[in-house]
């Protein structure tokens, strides 16, 4: 997790641990290439799929370009409630990489947008990725950092974390 700009946003580091697994090769074929649906994966439909599985508008979720989110697979703003994903995310991680930007933004709508920062201090990436990997995510790369030292997700990760899958705004 980065803070970029004056304005601050979180520019979330899925990249971090395994940047080489989501930053395609040059050579590497577009998302909505033939060869990404002839290996069972179809981009516009995870991408949709998700989205309505998670309930989220569709409208709040941007595409951007993976150079111009340095890199980064997914970014999220919990003040605004709006998301842009890198396009260069391979299908097989797009839901995972959903999931957990998904989470921050139950994060922002739960605890006042950016005063989830002080709510989750430290914690706030990796009770995203518990809930990610709660909501059935393979590529949780932060739990995958945290199991390298520890347990990976602890019971109050993966409490915040239920509660946050469970919690419905009001606002509408
Ligand atoms: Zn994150």
């Amino acid at each position: 997790m980065t803070k970029l700009g004056v304005s601050g946003f979180i520019v979330v580091t899925f990249l971090a641990a395994l940047g080489a697994l989501l930053i395609p090769r040059p050579a590497a074929p577009e998302p909505h290439a033939p060869a990404a649906a002839l290996q069972g994966c179809d981009w516009q439909a995870e991408w949709h799929g998700t989205l309505g599985e998670l309930g989220e508008d569709p409208a709040a979720w941007s595409l951007a370009d993976s150079a111009e989110l340095e890199g980064n697979a997914g970014v999220a703003w919990m003040d605004t409630l709006t998301v842009l994903v890198s396009r260069d995310v391979p299908c097989r991680y797009l839901g995972d990489v959903i999931r957990h930007e998904w989470m921050h933004l139950q994060q922002g709508r739960m605890h006042g947008g950016w005063g989830a920062y002080e709510h989750y201090g430290a914690r706030l990436e990796i009770v995203a990725d518990c809930g990610s990997w709660l909501l059935g995510s393979a590529y949780t790369p932060y739990r995958d950092d945290a199991r390298t030292v520890a347990f990976g997700c602890t019971m109050q990760d993966l409490a915040d974390a239920r509660e946050l899958i469970r919690f419905r705004s009001t606002d509408g």
